[in-house]
C-alpha cells in the first residue's frame, strides 16, 4: 500500500494474517482510508471538482480471473471501492460512471452520503473566490497541472500466490467536472495477473493512461523482466510522452513471487512513501519510493 494507506495498513495486515482473500483485504483496508478525514485525496474530506461537487474514482481487479470493476465520477456514495467490487459480482460490465454508477450503488444498497466535508467545502469556497473563472475551460492549460492530488493503492499477493488489487481517489483538486484519472481505468492505474504480478500507479493519471502503464509493467514481467526492470521500462515509456502535461508518476509493482519495487519519475515530491508487509517480515516496512530519473 502507499503513503495514503496509513489508516488502513494495520487492518490489511490483520486480514492477511487471518487468511482473508486478496479482494477482501483490498476492500476493507481502502474503505478505512475512504472514511478517514486525515487523508485529503481519497473519499471523505477531499477537495471537490471545479464546480464544488465530489466525484470519486475507484477500481479493483482479481488476478486469478482477470475480473475487474471500476467506477468513475461517482457522486453521493461513501465507498467507491465497494461499488467497484460489487460490479464484478452483479454486472456483465466492467466500468460505470456518473449517474449510472450512482444508480447501481443505490440499487445495491451502498451507504449514501456526501463526501464533501464542511472543511473541504470551506476550502473550495475560498479557492473559488480567487481562482474560479467562467467558462471553466478558461482556467486550464493543456501543459500545466492544477491543484494537488493523491490516491490510495493496495496490491495483495496471498500465501498461495493469488493477486488482488484496488485503488481509490478523489483525483485532482478542483478538476474539470467529469474528469477521470487513471484509477478507474484498468491497465492504466491498476493491473494484476497472478501469473506474473501486479502494478499500480499514482500521481499524474493522465500520463499513466497515455502509456497504459500498469498493464505495461505487468506485461514486461510476463516477458521476463525482473520487477525492477519492469518498473524501469515503465519509466522509459513515460519519457516517450511528448506534449501535454508531464507530471510526477509513481509506479508500485510486485512480481509473482512477492518481490517488489516502487519508483517515481520527476523530482519534487518529498513524500512518496509506501508500506510493505510479507509474512516473513516481523513488522510493516515503511519506506520511500526510489527516484528513477526525469
Ligand atoms: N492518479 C490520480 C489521478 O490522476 C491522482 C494521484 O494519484 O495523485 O486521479
Amino acid at each position: 500500500m502507499n503513503g495514503e494507506a496509513t489508516p488502513g495498513i494495520g487492518r490489511a495486515v490483520d486480514l492477511l494474517r487471518n487468511g482473508a482473500s486478496p479482494l477482501d483485504v483490498v476492500e476493507e483496508s481502502i474503505k478505512i482510508v475512504e472514511s478517514d478525514p486525515s487523508i485529503h485525496t481519497v473519499g471523505y474530506n477531499s477537495p471537490p471538482n471545479a464546480l464544488g461537487v465530489m466525484q470519486l474514482d475507484a477500481s479493483c481487479m482479481n488476478g486469478d480471473t482477470l475480473e475487474t470493476g471500476a467506477v468513475g465520477a461517482l457522486e453521493g456514495i461513501v465507498h467507491p471501492i465497494s461499488v467497484a467490487k460489487e460490479m464484478m459480482k452483479r454486472l456483465p460490465h466492467v466500468m460505470l460512471v456518473g449517474a449510472g454508477a450512482q444508480q447501481f450503488a443505490k440499487e445495491c444498497g451502498f451507504e449514501q452520503g456526501d463526501s464533501l466535508s464542511p472543511e473541504a467545502k470551506a476550502a473550495y469556497e475560498a479557492w473559488k473566490v480567487t481562482n474560479r473563472k467562467e467558462p471553466l475551460v478558461s482556467m486550464f492549460n493543456p501543459t500545466i497541472g492544477i491543484g494537488s492530488h493523491g490516491t490510495v493503492i493496495c496490491l495483495v499477493r496471498s500465501a498461495t500466490g493469488s493477486f488482488g488489487g484496488g485503488i481509490s481517489t478523489s483525483g485532482w483538486d478542483y478538476k474539470y467536472p467529469g474528469r477521470l484519472g487513471d484509477s478507474p481505468v484498468i491497465g492504466a492505474g491498476l493491473y494484476v495477473d497472478s501469473r506474473y504480478g501486479g502494478a499500480a500507479c499514482t500521481h499524474c493519471g493522465e500520463n499513466a493512461i497515455r502509456t497504459s502503464l500498469a498493464r505495461s509493467v505487468v506485461l514486461y514481467m510476463k516477458k521476463g523482466a525482473t520487477v525492477r526492470e519492469a518498473v524501469a521500462e515503465g519509466m522509459e515509456d513515460l519519457k516517450g510522452l511528448k506534449g501535454g502535461f508531464q507530471g510526477q508518476v509513481v509506479i508500485y509493482a510486485t512480481d509473482k513471487d512477492g518481490d517488489y519495487f516502487i519508483a517515481r519519475r520527476l523530482q519534487d515530491v518529498g513524500s512518496c512513501m509506501y508500506y510493505v508487509w510479507r509474512d516473513d517480515m516481523p513488522e510493516v516496512v515503511h519506506q520511500k519510493a526510489e527516484y528513477l530519473g526525469t
